[in-house]
Order: C-alpha cells, then structure tokens, then sequence
C-alpha cells in the first residue's frame, strides 16, 4: 500500500508528549483526547498510537490486537462519557475523514466522536 507516514504531524507530537492534550482515555495501543476546536459539546479524537495514515491503512495493516483496542477504547469512551443508546444515552456520531475529497487535516488516523445535542443529518447536500 502506498501511504508514507509522516512524523511530524500534530497528532505524532501529542503521541511523543511534544504537545498537551485533555485525555480521555489510554490504552496499550489507543488515545483518545478532546478536539480543540469541538463541533459538538462532545467532541473526542481517537487515534492508534501506531503509524497509520488513515482508515483503510489501519485496517489493513494494524495487528488485530491494535484493531481490537481500537474499537474497544472507543466504546469504553461512549460508555464512560454516557452516551450508547443501549445504556440509557442519547446517542453519538462517529465519523473519520480520509484525503482530499474527506476533508482530511492531520495525516494520522483518527475517528470523531462528536455528541451532546441532535446532529442533524449526516451531510449537507
Ligand atoms: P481532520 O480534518 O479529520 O483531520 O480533523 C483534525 C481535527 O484535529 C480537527 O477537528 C482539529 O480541530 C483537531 N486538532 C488539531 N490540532 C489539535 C490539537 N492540538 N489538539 C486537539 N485537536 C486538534
């Protein structure tokens, strides 16, 4: 696959501890912290710890184990921060911008978990 890291983005350096950021969760391969500019009253990055450029990189070339604390961080922040609707939330989005047509700003990976008020519908047309 054709993608080359690049270790200086923003992302990187909050991974080497060259940047501050308002953690949320920690994990072996995972960390998720709070978008300083938030477009929700909930707005949480999460990103592997390992370096991925975006979804389909990870999903092909991270290890299941990488893949696996992933998806359960993620899920431990929803239920942390209250909002899966199977507990008694109100619910949340998740998306995650890829390239150019994604509007991708930081080429590492990273999901937004954006909640805490209605979302409105997915996109404008
Ligand atoms: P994307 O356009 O999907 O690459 O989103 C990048 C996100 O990173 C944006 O929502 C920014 O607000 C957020 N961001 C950029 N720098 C920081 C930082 N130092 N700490 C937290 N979030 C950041």
């Amino acid at each position: 696959m054709a993608y080359s890291y690049d270790p200086t983005n923003i992302f990187a350096r909050i991974l080497r501890g060259e940047i501050p950021n308002k953690t949320v969760i920690e994990t072996a391969h995972t960390l998720a912290f709070e978008d300083i500019r938030p477009s929700a009253p909930v707005h949480v990055l999460v990103i592997p710890k390992g370096p991925y450029v975006c979804f389909d990189h990870f999903a092909s070339e991270a290890s299941d184990e990488e893949i696996a604390d992933f998806n359960r961080a993620t899920a431990d922040i929803c239920r942390k921060l209250g909002l899966s609707p199977g507990a008694g939330g109100q619910g949340y989005r998740i998306l995650s911008n890829a390239g150019d047509h994604g509007h991708q700003e930081v080429p590492h990976y990273h999901l937004h978990l954006l909640a805490g008020r209605p979302l409105g519908p997915m996109l404008a047309r």
